[in-house]
């Protein structure tokens, strides 16, 4: 906890110090906040401000009649500013969706399913994005039975998916494959899922901090790419919820396999 301390002389009529006082208080609720409140100041300033800007100025410029909405200018402006605010919903709803897993207040459902299903609807789900890029998808999943929330699981596998495709170039090839590892002397075994893509790699001093909030490997990912810079955060979340743990491993220019565990139930 954190306490603060406010000391004061205690003195009598003739000015003799006849003691001290100490008051402590607890202010770890207080300092939470204040830095809870400081996070949002600098996710407004960065993250907020940008899309916000955007969508104002185009819909001024419109709605004032100093650009007409039917000429070019004007479905340029309106197409940038839906796409700015289809970002700023991607970003709320992930900031909530954050906020709510560090709260614990969104704790796993956790039921008994095989991973085929998760992997085909995962697959299932980007496929049409994977056909607009060009990528391949190649699926080796044997079926392991485990238990955890569907719904996290596929959210995790989707998003990792999702990045894949993003970052890989056309006529290349995604593997998304399922694994049981064998126990050894230092751990049990474990049910391992790995993505494995053939995009640009990230650097080595990067490959933890892509986890943390709003990392992204070039900051112009976000207005390149789209993509918020927090998925991965709640990917590490939702898979430490589950007991498991989330890496990546890359090669600049080669690729870079992303792997997650989970417990073997
Ligand atoms: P976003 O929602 O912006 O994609 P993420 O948290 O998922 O954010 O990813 C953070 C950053 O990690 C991305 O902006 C990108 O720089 C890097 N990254 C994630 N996946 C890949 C990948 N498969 N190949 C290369 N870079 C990646």
């Amino acid at each position: 906890r954190i306490i603060t301390w406010n000391n004061t002389l205690l003195r009598n009529a003739d000015n003799a110090i006849t003691g001290s006082m100490s008051i402590g208080e607890d202010i770890t609720e207080r300092f939470a906040i204040d830095r809870m409140k400081s996070e949002f100041i600098d996710i407004v300033a960065h993250e907020l401000r940008t899309p916000l800007t955007s969508i104002h100025g185009g819909l001024t410029l419109i709605t004032k009649g100093r650009v007409h909405s039917d000429s070019e200018q004007g479905q340029q402006l309106l197409q940038v500013a839906a796409k700015s605010s289809q970002q700023l919903v991607e970003l709320v709803n992930n900031i909530l969706d954050l906020e709510c897993l560090e709260s614990g207040k969104s704790p796993p459902q956790k039921q008994s399913l095989n991973t085929r299903d998760l992997t085909s609807q995962a697959t299932h789900s980007v496929q049409l994005i994977a056909d607009q890029a060009s990528v391949t998808l190649e699926v080796s999943d044997p079926g392991f039975e485990i238990i955890a929330d569907a719904h996290h699981l596929k959210q995790v596998l989707t998003h990792l998916l999702d990045n894949a495709i993003k970052f890989s170039p056309t006529d290349s090839t995604i593997w998304l494959t399922v694994d049981q590892t064998l126990p050894t002397e230092l751990g049990k075994p474990v049910i391992l899922f790995k993505v494995c893509d053939q995009g640009p790699g990230i650097p080595p001093k990067q490959c933890t901090t892509i986890f943390d909030r709003f990392m992204q490997v070039d900051s112009s990912d976000t207005r390149q790419k789209g993509g918020t810079g927090l998925g991965l955060a709640i990917c590490r979340k939702l898979i430490e919820q589950h007991g498991g743990k989330i890496w990546v491993e890359s090669t600049l220019g080669v690729g870079s396999c992303f792997y997650f565990t989970l417990p073997v139930s």
